[in-house]
């Protein structure tokens, strides 16, 4: 199953998008509705609430009077905590239900409003933010929705912005255009990144394999590092003592592979193997045939150069995890390269020099492994100049003594 968050800010169509992906064939849960399912009438949820704030958030018919509980929450922060206390246990129980009896094989949607605001973003493989600019969305929610204007500027002034909604969309759906340029676009993603995706995920097949190809730096890959460092990061859960951005998408200014590579650093690299069906949850596969880095000058013992290695399920974003663990050379190599040639601008140049040498040499390729096969023996070369910078820094390496 591939689970997908949905979110966008009040008005940019993000339920028009969630309806759309459910005719695709998507399943969807919906935060909104859940939220007042365990609230319905009947429900432990609103009996709990009378108990709790008394009979006075009833209407006449024995429903919730919304506005009547808003009253009392609003402005008294300990009440609005005791509610909360109530709801989201409830909600979080009816939302692991419904995600549990969606289809294995399929593509699950979960529309969360606050899904910026809040911390559920790392449980999901992909975040589609669905934006529209704020004119646009205040007349839609002024004309179809019959808000007056200053409340809908209020109820948009109160969500996330629009930057913190970047930065956590691995899509962002613009529907600032017509409903047919949305749904055109909705569509698109559908058959070229989702439908695959899932199908990657399931048959356990890498997202992409590309020749190397160096485009300039992204200002985004940390930011993207960023999304996927916290996927990891919950999916390992305590096993995972570091997560790292390394590689050349981690050295600001290089051009690199579009690739991104994370190094997450655990005591014992079968904690993996706990951890596999969490990680392909959020889009990440095991890639058993890669076991272990090249054997250094300085550490000849290939037992030493052992790792784990996935990839990406997703066809559009590759990324490398690797997986060392702690003390092992291969994951101080990884982060003394990368602080090297963060601080060394001529080491950078040189680099960039190889690499696009191995590029030329391997564009006609279809992945990139001879391209960082040619690249190897400038690491070599290197090392004692990466060393040398180490000393003189007093570099400390950042995986050491973690426990
Ligand atoms: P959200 O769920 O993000 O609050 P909705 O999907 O309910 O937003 O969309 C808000 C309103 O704008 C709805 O009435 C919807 O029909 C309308 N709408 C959605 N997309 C477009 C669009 N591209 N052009 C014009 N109106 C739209």
């Amino acid at each position: 199953m591939l689970r997908i968050g949905l979110t966008g800010g009040i008005g940019a169509g993000k339920s028009t998008v969630a309806r759309r992906l459910v005719e695709l064939g998507a399943t969807l849960v919906d935060a909104d509705v859940v939220a007042r399912e365990v609230v319905e009438p009947g429900s432990e949820g609103l009996a709990q609430v009378v108990a709790e704030f008394g009979s006075e958030v009833l209407d006449a018919d024995g429903a919730l009077d919304r506005p009547a509980l808003g009253s009392i929450v609003f402005g008294d922060p300990a009440a609005l905590t005791r509610l909360n206390g109530i709801l989201h246990p409830l909600i979080g129980r009816r939302t692991m239900e419904l995600v549990e009896r969606a289809p294995e094989d399929g593509v699950l949607v979960q529309d969360i409003p606050l899904l910026v605001e809040g911390t559920m973003a790392p449980l999901f493989a992909l975040v589609i933010v669905v934006n529209a600019a704020e004119d646009e969305r205040v007349r839609r929610l002024v004309g179809d929705r019959g808000m007056s204007e200053s409340e809908a500027r209020a109820r948009i002034g109160a969500q996330a912005t629009d930057d913190a909604r970047r930065a956590a969309a691995d899509v962002w759906l613009d529907n600032s255009g017509s409903p047919d340029q949305a749904r055109d676009e909705v569509d698109r993603l559908w058959r070229d990144r989702l439908l695959p995706f899932e199908e990657n995920v399931r048959l356990g097949r890498p997202g992409s394999s590309r020749p190397p190809r160096l485009v300039e730096p992204d200002a985004s890959w940390p930011v993207q590092y960023e999304r996927l460092a916290a996927r990891i990061g919950h999916a390992v859960g305590d096993a995972a003592l570091r997560v790292d951005h390394i590689g050349s998408t981690a050295i600001p200014g290089l051009p690199a592979k579009d690739v991104l590579d994370i190094q997450l650093t655990v005591k014992e690299l079968s904690a993996v193997d706990v951890a596999l069906p969490a990680l392909r949850g959020v889009g990440f596969i095991d890639r058993p045939g890669v076991d272990r880095d090249n054997p250094k000058p300085a550490d000849p013992d290939p037992e030493h150069w052992r790792k784990r290695f996935l990839t990406s399920a997703d066809p559009a974003r590759p990324v490398n995890l690797h997986v060392r663990a702690e003390g092992s050379p291969g994951a101080r190599y990884a982060l003394l390269f990368r602080d090297w040639l963060r601080a060394d601008r001529r080491a950078r140049d040189e680099y960039l020099t190889v690499k696009r040498r191995a590029a030329e040499r391997h564009a006609g390729d279809s992945d990139a492994s001879r391209y960082v096969e040619e690249k190897e023996p400038w690491f070599d070369e290197a090392l004692p100049k990466a060393e040398q910078w180490a000393q003189n820094e007093a570099w400390r390496n950042p995986t050491d003594g973690l426990l």
